[in-house]
């Protein structure tokens, strides 16, 4: 069943516009992505948190393109990738070394499952891409990964590659059961700076005030709260920020969506030298290719593809 408050983001401000932030939920964009894959549980729940991430990232930003958020490490999952269109269509998939999984596990000694998103990926680098598509280059942030949680990685990138004051706190809720599906969300806020040299009646004590107690409320709020499907998002925010002169701006909706196509997925096979497509075709000269995104399989004829590259020349 979906739920009207979640699979949604929120946008506000506090004090006239000297605060900028979203408060993101999502949970049927989650299930339908995990059900996709099939992953091992504590892939399935670094992929939730990273497309939370991901949705909170993407909402703070004008674009017209595509945006990606990258995470690729040396650990047991090697990369953990979520993409999102600029009308919300969201789509995340991983990589993963299924006996590195079960080795780490070992070697910490630990039962548990689930383990913070930088324990499983390693050291490598998160980045942030946005690609207008539409020739001029894109534009990318990249950090490398430090920090305990997801949360701590994506606030060393604000600092180092985007270097805005941001607030930020992930949350995520895993199954219990098996009528119960992930949820997770994410909240953050930024200052920014008053535009124009626009005269202001907020004073620098007053930003201090209100940034210091705003990092207090939202290092306050609780999964259980945050994840409550009986709240709306503006209720949170209410509760969070009622005396901030909050000003909720608007609400956008997200939704898996994945942008394969059979047509695509042949002009990239058809990119393969013969011999390579040789090498990919079974006994009776076809190729299966399964998008890495959603699953969907694609069947082709060798001749096909053979075809395509005549006329490419
Ligand atoms: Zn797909």
């Amino acid at each position: 069943m979906t739920n009207k408050n979640f699979d949604t983001c929120a946008s506000f401000y506090l004090e006239g516009g000297a605060f900028m932030g979203r408060l993101v939920r999502l949970n049927t964009v989650l299930k339908t992505i995990l059900k996709n894959h099939q992953y091992p549980q504590n892939v399935s729940s670094a992929l939730a948190e990273t497309t939370a991430l991901a949705a909170v990232c993407s909402s703070m930003l004008k674009f017209n393109g595509l945006f990606t958020l990258q995470i690729q490490g040396n650990g047991p999952v090697s990369l953990l990738v979520t993409d999102v269109t600029a009308d919300g269509k969201i789509r995340s998939c991983a990589k993963f070394d299924e006996k590195k999984l079960e080795q780490a596990k070992t070697l910490r000694k630990t039962q548990d499952i689930f383990e913070e998103v930088p324990h499983l990926v390693g050291g490598g680098y998160m980045a942030l891409t946005v690609d207008e598509q539409n020739g001029q280059p894109p534009y990318q942030g990249v950090v490398d990964l430090q920090g305990k949680t997801l949360t701590e990685l994506a606030l060393r990138y604000f600092d180092k590659s985007e270097q805005i004051p941001t607030l930020l706190k992930l949350f995520i809720k895993r199954p219990e059961g098996e009528s119960r599906s992930y949820m997770a969300g994410g909240i953050i806020l930024q200052k920014i700076p008053l535009k124009g040299g626009k005269k202001s009646d907020i004073t620098p004590e007053k930003i201090n005030q209100t940034w210091e107690d705003a990092a207090a409320f939202i290092e306050s709020l609780k999964e259980d709260e945050m994840l409550d499907a009986n709240l709306s998002l503006k209720q949170i925010l209410t509760r969070l920020f009622h005396q901030n002169n909050l000003e909720i701006s608007g609400v956008k909706n997200f939704e898996f969506g994945c942008r394969c196509s059979r047509e695509k997925l042949q002009k990239t096979l058809s990119g393969f030298s013969p011999a390579e497509i040789e090498e990919m075709c079974d006994n009776e000269g076809n190729i299966e290719a399964t998008c890495h995104f959603c699953s969907q399989k694609y069947s082709f004829k060798k001749t096909e593809l053979v075809n395509e590259q005549k006329n490419l020349q």
